[in-house]
């Protein structure tokens, strides 16, 4: 323990008082001073401190801008400037090939936690969210969207039945049970999509049902969806954004700072999405192919959907890391094993 004696300076004041600063053993950079202002405790860390001229008071400056000024011949050679930054020096942690192994090391473990390790982990933990989380979970996302941008649908009421009884023989023969709803409505802003809903319904729109070349593409794209509720898609994406975000604040990307702690999230995310979207085509080229469909239909969907969605001239570049889903190549490619 060292102790040097000062005048204190508040931060926006004039007022000055007598000060005792206390650096206790072990004491570096960046760690608190203990200021005891006439019985007044304070613990503030040092922000930077005035360089040596002559006979001239030495001027530290803490976090939050308040002062202690000591006299020249009192300040002590542990705080000389040369010896208390160079601790923040890299230099000082080791040669830069075992600060190059550390980092790669750092890498690679965060890499295989979240590829192999998390995932499990939260599958594992899916089945213990409530139902009624998830259930007010669709409900709250439907309203929100129904307010937001969809509309009642167009189709008749024929046409309505007709594709709810496709979609429910179809269950049946899949096996999926408790049946999976299925609601009409139209967006113009989202165009052609279909959407399920965390523990469902699907919800389709007229968009879609208009652009499919056959009624065997839109029972493609209903699969797909109905895949995805299956195997609780959303549900366990649940469950890996919680424990993603109680690892990130014990030891995660966050001591690289936010925007890394962010863009390594939305990395993470995009991955578990594209593993997500291949499990749910796989899924439903099974069924399809169980139920005799013709599976170039769902590949002429496919082909439709993208075409309508992406930006001219359409090019089939590969995967970016970021994207959420796989690419239109790799889709029609999926192999339904
Ligand atoms: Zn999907």
């Amino acid at each position: 323990m060292k102790q040097l004696q000062g005048q204190f300076i508040f931060s926006r004041s004039t007022d000055t008082a007598p000060v005792t600063l206390t650096f206790p053993d072990g004491w570096i950079n960046g760690d608190p001073v203990i200021c005891d202002v006439k019985g007044a405790i304070f613990k503030l860390p040092i922000a930077d401190i005035s360089p040596a001229e002559g006979a001239k008071r030495r001027r530290i400056s803490f976090v939050g801008g308040h002062k202690v000024y000591v006299q020249a011949t009192d300040f002590p050679a542990f705080l000389e400037r040369g010896k208390w930054q160079k601790r923040l020096e890299l230099a000082e942690r080791g040669p830069w090939y075992m600060l190059a192994l550390y980092g790669v090391l750092t890498a690679v473990i965060l890499w295989a936690g979240t590829v192999y390790l998390l995932p499990r982990l939260a599958d594992s933990i899916t089945r213990y969210i409530p139902d009624e989380v998830v259930a007010n979970l669709s409900r709250s996302t439907l309203s929100t969207l129904d307010n937001w941008v969809l509309e009642p649908s167009h189709l008749s009421e024929n046409e309505q039945t007709a594709l709810q009884d496709a979609f429910r023989a179809f269950q049946e023969e899949a096996g999926i049970s408790p049946e999976i709803p299925l609601l009409f409505r139209r967006s113009e802003l989202l165009g052609a999509n279909a959407f399920a809903l965390p523990d469902g319904p699907v919800v389709i729109l007229d968009e879609l049902v208009a652009l499919a070349p056959s009624e065997e593409g839109v029972m493609g794209v209903l699969a797909h969806e109905a895949a995805h509720i299956y195997h609780q898609h959303n549900r366990r994406n649940l469950a890996r954004s919680g424990l993603f975000s109680l690892l990130n604040l014990a030891f995660g990307f966050s001591q690289f700072g936010d925007n890394s702690a962010l863009l390594a999230e939305n990395l993470v995310f995009s991955g578990y999405s594209r593993e997500f979207e291949v499990e749910a085509d796989k899924t439903a080229r099974q069924w399809l192919l169980a139920q005799n469909y013709d599976l170039t239909a769902f590949d002429e969907m496919l082909e439709a959907l993208y075409h309508q969605h992406c930006e001219e001239p359409c090019p089939d570049k590969p995967t970016g890391l970021f994207d959420t889903h796989p690419s239109l190549a790799d889709r029609l490619a999926i192999e339904p094993h």
